[in-house]
């Protein structure tokens, strides 16, 4: 009887200790979860947790990320974002302060890009409809038109605290920055709970939390432009974001061509300047956004520009089935050897 005692207490001590190092500290083994989000997959990944967090915890943190994503998702697409430019040149529009925010950065960032990202997009992404059903090819006085609407696109914030965009017609895009805002905002969220090692990674789009394996850096894959399952490079990065722009993202085709999300603002047309284009940043805002400028200014311009704002740079075209690619000396270097 009184052995069983001793291998009941035994089984029950080896027990709690499992429990308290999977749930403790979770470097033995990662908590994954994966949610259909923002138009693509996201994935959030914990390596690890401080000390006074729980299992449950790190679950209840996860799904008040997954809420932050979902809640940014509808403030820059369905919600605020859509009220407003949907009465565009008509009236203006309460809107809430982090949007407001949102904006100006973007006009920053089209600044520093030399307007080849540009908030102001949103008339040519309404006339494409590229990922949705109705994706089509637009008369070239469809694309003129909203060019023109584009050009003279403002917006005003009023005293009363509405925002009013004109002309008629013009539309805030904010598909190639909110993403990366998103993840930045979800990473906050795990950290602020405690977790000390993870990752938020949201289809082309990813942010780190601390080091992983006691210290080692993260290893990033970045997938080939032209061939599905295979990786054109690896990265070893410490801390930040990683964010690739891919014309392979959305696409259609149409008589032979094909035809991809990313515009080019001088011509109206989907940028045939690059194929693919990767920026690792501190946050994951600016990289989703320089990733798409630099898509649009190409290898050349879209590695000089990487180098003007000190970030790491790889930009890809193609011709005539080759691929060319550019990239910086920051970028070389977080290379795996
Ligand atoms: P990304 O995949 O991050 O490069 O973002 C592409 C999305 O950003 C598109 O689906 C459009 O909603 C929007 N977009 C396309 N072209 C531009 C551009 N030149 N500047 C800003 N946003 C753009
Ligand atoms: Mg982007």
């Amino acid at each position: 009887m009184k052995k069983l005692r001793i291998h009941i207490k035994l089984t029950l001590l080896i027990s709690v200790t499992i429990l308290f190092f999977l749930f403790a500290s979770c470097s033995l083994r990662p908590i994954v979860q994966s949610r259909h989000m923002l138009g693509t997959e996201v994935t959030i990944t914990i390596h690890d947790f401080n000390g006074p967090m729980q299992g449950r915890d790190v679950l209840l943190a996860i799904d008040a990320a997954y809420e932050e994503i979902r809640r940014i998702e509808l403030m820059a697409s369905q919600k605020e974002l859509y009220k407003m430019n949907n009465l565009s040149g008509v009236s203006s529009y309460l809107i809430s302060d982090e949007l407001i925010e949102l904006i100006y950065h973007a006009y920053d960032v089209s600044y520093e890009t030399y307007g080849a990202f540009t908030p102001d997009i949103g008339p040519l992404v309404s006339l494409w409809k590229i990922g949705k059903p109705e994706e089509r090819v637009p008369q070239n006085w469809e694309i003129q038109n909203a060019l023109e609407v584009i050009s003279v696109t403002q917006i005003q914030f009023l005293d009363n605290g509405s925002s009013f965009l004109i002309p008629q017609g013009a539309r805030i895009e904010l598909g190639a920055i909110a993403k990366g805002y998103a993840v930045d905002r979800a990473c906050e969220i795990l950290e602020d709970a405690g977790v000390t090692a993870g990752m938020v990674w949201a289809g082309g789009d990813l942010r780190v939390i601390g080091n992983k394996n006691n210290g080692k850096p993260w290893r990033i894959v970045i997938r080939h432009p032209r061939k599905h399952n295979e990786f054109i490079e690896i990265l070893n990065i410490w801390s930040g974001a990683v964010a690739t722009s891919g014309d392979y993202e959305r696409v259609f085709e149409e008589n032979g061509h094909k035809y991809h999300h990313i515009f080019d603002p001088n011509t109206g047309f989907p940028s045939d300047a690059s194929i693919s284009s990767t920026v690792i940043a501190d946050n994951c805002m600016d990289a989703d956004a320089y990733a798409t400028a630099m898509f649009v200014l190409g290898p050349e311009g879209g590695v000089n520009l990487a180098n003007e704002l000190s970030v790491a740079a790889m930009v890809i075209a193609e011709d005539d089935g080759e691929l060319l690619i550019e990239e910086n000396e920051k970028f070389t270097r977080l290379k795996e050897k």
